[in-house]
């Protein structure tokens, strides 16, 4: 008996996308994913990936266990589930049967079965498959009853083309779209709870991403920038190996508290965040910024404050926790594993400088009258030049490339 992973993909996510292209994403994405985990081959067939360990030594079991860990996190799957493989013959199947579902059997009192058969080449029909294993599990576990309508277990029989399969039901998979599907965006990340959360949602997406993290050393320490390369890690957990640029931002937020009135501090500093991140998004032929805004939380974070940070790049600007409260974000940074993270108290470099009283309803003319003190496109020349780049990687090692922004 051999026990794979059947993920399947839904159909509807399928409108209005090329079929095969979708495909080889999802396929690609899959086979990335598993690579640290060992050795899998995988079949795509019918909606679904069926997926192999080609060690059949006594670990196989547990790699199809991390494997599966791993493949519900996938964006793309509507569903997964561990299914032991047989041929398709009714003997083999029962035997199959009593073997793989024992352990769940032994602890339940009531199933029932259900057949699927998508070869029709198959003599039996689906009722008489599932009469037939059924009685095949009453007899061998005596405990055992059917009930029809609220089984504690419903085993599946499922005859497909490559062979049946047998299983006690699915888990939902992560949903979204391939990673990939969608273009590409440049996520600001900081050191905090929401960004981790917009660049996973935008994923779920399809988007492919890259990060841009902005830094005030020495106000900032070399721990702080590990927090972000770490919840960059958790994200590519998600997302999949994504390019992280760490922006020196000390030389900008010198010169803006130097010239401009405090209460504009903190809107000109994001002014010349999205400046940066701008750049560095066509640099990786990206077409969006990502950020983690939530409407009200802070003071930046109001209509005229988001406008005209806004305004200052030509690309748009994807808000995706706009609307949503902190415990609902507090929730998915919980559930992506970042929340423990992300509430380590190394300090963020908008906490520094920081005005007592920000200024909620920022006009345009006032922010480009105060900004006529810098030469902007030196000064984000100067911060992208001094960039550093760290290639993020869930499984494998954070890797820093010599080359930078270019
Ligand atoms: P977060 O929890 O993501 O830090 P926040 O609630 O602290 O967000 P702000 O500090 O106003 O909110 O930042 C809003 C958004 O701007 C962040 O979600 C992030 O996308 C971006 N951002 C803020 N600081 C940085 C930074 N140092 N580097 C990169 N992006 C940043
Ligand atoms: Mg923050």
């Amino acid at each position: 008996m051999k026990e794979i992973i059947l993920a399947k993909f839904g159909e509807l996510v399928l409108k209005g996308l090329n079929r095969r292209s979708f495909e080889a994403v999802i396929e690609r994405n899959t086979m990335r994913a598993l690579e640290p985990i060992g050795k899998f081959s995988f079949f795509n067939v019918q909606s679904t990936i069926y997926i192999e360990c080609e060690d059949d030594g006594p670990f196989a079991d547990t790699l199809i266990a991390r494997a599966k860990e791993r493949v519900r996190d996938i964006f793309g799957f509507v569903s997964v589930s561990t299914a032991a493989a047989t041929e398709k013959d009714m003997d083999a199947i029962a035997k199959t049967a009593k073997e793989y579902l024992a352990p769940t059997l032994s602890a339940v009192k009531t199933f029932k079965v259900e057949a699927k058969r998508s070869d029709k080449r198959f003599p039996l029909k689906s009722p008489e498959i599932c009469r037939e294993i059924g009685g095949v599990l009453l007899s061998t576990f005596h405990h055992l009853k059917v009930d029809v309508h609220n089984p504690d277990v419903t085993v599946y029989v499922e005859i497909r083309d490559r062979g049946a399969y047998i299983h006690c039901g699915r888990e939902q998979g992560a949903g979204g779209l391939p990673v990939g599907t969608s273009g590409k965006a440049t996520l600001l990340l900081s050191g905090g709870i929401d960004s981790p959360v917009a660049g996973y949602m935008m994923a779920r997406r399809g988007v492919s991403l890259s990060a841009v993290y902005f830094s005030t050393p020495p106000y900032t320490s070399e721990r702080a920038t590990q927090k972000v390369i770490d919840l960059a890690k958790i994200v590519s957990r998600y997302a999949g190996p994504f390019k992280l640029f760490v922006v020196p931002f000390t030389h900008i937020q010198e010169e803006i508290a130097k010239h401009c009135r405090s209460e504009l501090f903190t809107i000109i500093m994001r002014r010349f965040m999205f400046r940066c991140a701008e750049k560095i998004c066509l640099s990786q032929k990206g077409g969006a910024l990502i950020t983690g805004e939530s409407l009200g939380q802070v003071a930046s974070q109001t209509i005229p404050a988001i406008s005209v940070t806004g305004e200052v790049v030509s690309i748009p600007v994807f808000q995706p926790l706009i609307g949503m409260d902190k415990e609902e974000i507090t929730r998915i940074s919980r559930k992506i594993g970042a929340f423990e993270t992300s509430i380590l108290p190394y300090e963020d470099c908008c906490a520094l400088f920081s005005p007592k009283h920000p200024k909620t309803h920022p006009r345009s003319d006032e922010l480009v009258k105060e900004e006529r003190h810098f030469d902007i496109d030196a000064l984000v020349d100067e911060a992208l030049r001094e960039s550093r780049l760290i290639r993020v990687d869930y499984d494998g090692e954070t890797v820093e490339v010599e080359k930078r922004y270019d």
